[in-house]
């Protein structure tokens, strides 16, 4: 086993391929060394190492000697020596996982300082302040990453390490009445770091390492333990990332970007992250370290006049204070999106005049950026169209048709503060302080914001829980922005105008004060926030070029159709306009939802004779026929599958005493008779009940009432000129007879209404396969049906056993103890009800060729569950108005990938 990947002088052992092995970060930092762009030399460990570590809990026997040996190579390409006290060489131990996980590890800096190296470093600095500054970040950063978290000290909110060490600077600060950390001198930072030193020892019981490969090691240790820590954890089962991987750790040469006024320090993106404009863009700090910005300590500044964002026109850019600099850097960036084919994040620190550059990964976006950005790359010949397709992902797709503030409202509200636009669209919620407070009041189904002084790691939980986030320091880059970003949540940083106090629980600014639980809102595009709740509006995608092209682009590679799940002309308009090609499921039942409606119905249910029963859905056919007329209209000349009527008798039955009372009123029924008529038709298993066809072959009337109104109004409408294509469909067909028996009274209707109106409807009679008989017995009732349409729902709850409507009393158990990996009625469970799904086309499609074949359940909205119906074969999938651009998207990268 190959343990240490060298880089560094142009030459490393290994390349961008090597992500598996080196992490991304170790793999780019290679392939830049090898493109011949400045990088700091050093050497990978590889997440071989992590995995090995992680099972026998002990290194590789030959690891010393490798570390050892790449270190030299280090010193011979810097001229400096580890642990020489005249010149000293610092390095830097950063983890680096296959898949970016930005900030969920750890990062130890300046490793190599001692009582022995600093002199030598003052010597060659020329600059005692910067050599002490530099200890007290080692010294923070260690005893905070090596000494507490990974020796899994789990002190209390606010009881850290670090928090100890940084009020001790505060306080110095507060005595020595500055305000900067800059403003402090060599003296102060000497004597900060003893009581750094003194603290540790009573805090951690331990005195901090005066030896240079101490520190080394326990920071290799400290980052390949961060790997298991619990934000990194937590992490990767948000973001499905198996704990197996492992982490690489990098060891690189240190270069400093605050040893003066010619050293700098930044991050940029190589097109604007948050609107996808190619345009570079990146934030900056002269006289910094890299931490400064990522963290959030310190608000950058602008990299250049495309990276302004309003408000900020006296900030000084790079490209203004040292402009030829930019120019290399700007010349390195172009290069690397080239190389990459792609958006590039960059890490960069400019030592005395010298440009390094620290890392360049894949650029985090969110979902407007990302399909420009991929639009943008295809158009220039950068990217292929099946890339430009897999480029955009189908929850960037969902993002951007996200809700943004009501702006008609949002004028009248006046800006309590401003902060930086780091996460689209907009979110109102209640303030919470705290990650868990989040998450606690998120389980009890509140809608929360979470307000943080700074954006930290630690914080992941609760983001996730929240509608947003909103903090009060901190740059564009740092690292709750980027996850948030990543999310395509709604997130405002850096909001210096606001005060928190987290002892209090308030939050001020401009004289309005908030205290926990009160409304805020933040528009995630301006950066403003206010207080109050205002009303959300509907993403607006007709006015989003991109967004055309992308579905042009989508339409053009994909093989299955996409219609929808719609039961009025509203919804079937929303659904067109979203690119859905026709209905796959009209639920009849739903059409009687409404309080006037559902009388009808229920007086249909209650009937107890077939005159009564007449009676009521006599009622029900002319709602029925204009309703289908509506739709018919709407979709012509797209087909639109009409269910017959499948309600679960336990749907439509009325509960209440008011309920009840007001029926037997309408009906002119007794309450005890009606009562009495309730209790009868009560099911103990209403879902396996009396409903689907059965309701249909007990109640003959019921399938004729809706076959008349639905080719009743096909025929007017081809009276009119239009062309509807209605597709008849049988619900919860078990047995081929079952299906015969609708069929008969079916066509017999279409048969009675096309003499009588002497016209010709184009139809077809199909069913819904959503019971495992159904599947296995496909080829009989193929012979019978020109479509099928899988109900994924019903055929998952018969498939499994499990109550559609009561799942949520065991599924969370079963997804803690991994009994089932996620919840099958979401998305679909492809070894058992998959391979139902697979013999049902199979057999279907084995005596009739031309069977068309779609799914209509939940699973037909759903990405992962849209790559299986395609590999099965299906014609289309059908879901809600609102995931048809993300079928779409999904049929074409399913095609592609
Ligand atoms: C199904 O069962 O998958 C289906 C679409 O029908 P419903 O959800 O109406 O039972
Ligand atoms: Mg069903």
């Amino acid at each position: 086993m190959k343990t240490v990947y060298f880089f560094g002088d142009g030459k490393a052992d290994g390349s961008a391929s090597d992500k598996n092995i080196l992490g991304g970060k170790g793999a780019n930092l290679a392939e830049m060394t090898i493109l011949g762009i400045p990088v700091p030399p050093g050497f990978t460990i590889s997440t071989d190492v992590c995995t090995y570590f992680m099972q026998k809990g002990e290194y590789p026997a030959d690891l010393t000697n490798e570390v050892e040996n790449n270190l030299h190579q280090i010193e011979s390409i810097m001229g400096h020596t580890f642990g020489d006290s005249n010149n000293p060489l610092l390095v830097s131990v950063r983890s680096g996982a296959r898949q970016s996980m930005p900030g969920m590890m750890e990062t130890v800096l300046n490793i190599g300082l001692t009582s022995q190296t600093i002199p030598g470093l003052i010597q060659k600095s020329g600059d005692e302040r910067f050599a002490y500054d530099a200890y007290r970040r080692l010294i923070t950063m260690y005893a905070d990453v090596v000494m507490e978290k990974a020796a899994d000290i789990g002190p209390g909110e606010g009881e850290g390490i670090r928090e100890k060490l940084e009020a001790l600077l505060e306080n110095l600060k507060l005595k020595k009445k500055v305000k900067n950390d800059a403003d402090l001198d060599a003296e102060d930072l000497k004597c900060l770091c003893e009581k750094f030193k003194e603290t540790i020892k009573i805090h951690l019981g331990q005195e901090f390492p005066d030896d240079p490969h101490t520190q080394l090691w326990g920071s290799v240790t400290a980052v390949f333990k961060s790997w298991n820590g619990k934000r990194a954890a937590h992490y990767r089962n948000i973001e499905n990332i198996p704990s197996e991987w492992g982490t690489a750790v990098n060891i690189q040469a240190m270069v400093f970007g605050n040893m003066g006024e010619d050293c700098a320090t930044g991050v940029a993106f190589t097109r604007n992250p948050a609107t996808g404009e190619n345009k570079f863009y990146g934030e900056w700090l002269q006289n910094a370290q890299g931490e400064d910005v990522v963290a959030g300590l310190r608000t950058p500044n602008p990299l250049n006049e495309s990276s302004r964002i309003g408000g900020d026109e006296g900030l000084p850019t790079l490209e203004n204070n040292m402009p030829t600099i930019y120019a290399e850097l700007a010349a390195i960036q172009q290069r690397l999106e080239i190389h990459y084919h792609d958006m590039q994040d960059i890490e960069f620190t400019i030592q005395n005049g010298r440009l390094w550059m620290l890392q360049t990964r894949t650029g985090k976006r969110n979902g407007a950026a990302a399909i420009r950005m991929a639009i943008e790359m295809l158009e220039s010949g950068m990217i292929e169209e099946k890339t430009a397709i897999m480029r955009v992902n189908t929850g960037q797709l969902d993002e951007i048709m996200h809700p943004t503030l009501d702006t008609d409202i949002e004028k009248d509200f006046s800006i309590m503060a401003t902060g930086l636009p780091a996460g689209p669209g907009g979110a109102s919620g209640q303030i919470v302080f705290t990650a868990d407070d989040a998450e606690n009041w998120h389980n009890d189904g509140k809608k929360v914001i979470l307000v943080r002084k700074e954006t930290s790691p630690e914080d992941i939980h609760g983001m996730y829980a929240s509608q947003a986030v909103l903090t009060a320091r901190g740059g564009m880059t740092s690292h709750a922005a980027l996850v948030a970003r990543g999310w395509g949540k709604c997130c405002v940083v850096g909001c210096s105008e606001i005060q928190i106090s987290a002892i209090e629980k308030t939050l001020s600014s401009n004289g309005t004060l908030l205290k926990e639980g009160d409304w805020i809102t933040l528009n995630g595009s301006t950066g403003n926030i206010y207080a109050g709740e205002i009303p959300l509006k509907a993403a607006d995608l007709q006015s989003n070029i991109f967004f055309k092209k992308l579905m042009e682009l989508v339409d053009k590679h994909r093989a299955m159709g996409v219609r929808t799940n719609a039961d009025s002309p509203i919804e079937a308009k929303q659904a067109l306009e979203f690119g859905a090609q026709g209905i796959g499921l009209c639920r009849t039942e739903h059409m009687f939802f409404n309080p006037e409606r559902i009388m009808s119905i229920r007086e249909m249910i209650i009937a107890e004779n077939d005159e009564d029963r007449r009676k009521a859905i006599m009622k029900l056919l002319s709602h029925q026929k204009s309703d289908f007329y509506e739709i018919l209209k709407t979709m012509a000349p797209y087909p639109v599958t009409i269910r017959l009527l499948d309600p679960p008798l336990h749907e439509f039955l009325p509960q209440e005493n008011s309920q009840i009372q007001e029926l037997a009123q309408a009906l002119k029924m007794s309450r005890n008779k009606l009562d009495a008529r309730i209790e009868h038709l009560h099911e103990l298993n209403p879902m396996l009940g009396h409903r689907g066809c059965r309701l249909g072959i007990s109640y003959p009337e019921i399938t004729e009432m809706q076959a008349r109104a639905i080719f009743e109004a096909s025929a007017e409408l081809i009276m009119e000129g239009t062309t509807p294509y209605p597709e008849v469909m049988v619900p919860l067909v078990g047995s081929v007879s079952e299906f015969i028996h609708q069929r008969k009274i079916i066509d017999a209707m279409a048969n009675q209404v096309q003499e009588k109106n002497k016209v010709k409807i184009d139809y077809l009679v199909g069913t819904m396969i959503e019971l495992p008989r159904a599947c296995a017995t496909a080829d009989e009732i193929a012979k019978e049906a020109e479509f099928f349409s899988f109900g994924t729902n019903d055929l998952t709850q018969t498939t499994f056993g499990f109550s559609r409507d009561d799942i949520g009393s065991f599924l969370p158990e079963y997804l803690e103890q991994n009994i089932l990996a996620g919840d099958p009625f979401q998305s679909i469970d492809k070894e058992g009800v998959g391979s139902l799904v697979t013999m049902g086309v199979e057999k279907g499609r084995s005596v009739n060729a031309s069977l068309k074949i779609g799914i209509c359940g939940e699973h037909g909205g759903d990405p992962q569950s849209i790559h299986f119906f395609q590999r099965s074969g299906l014609d289309y999938v059908s879901c809600s108005p609102f995931r048809v651009p993300i079928a779409r998207l999904a049929a074409a990268q399913a095609e592609a990938g």
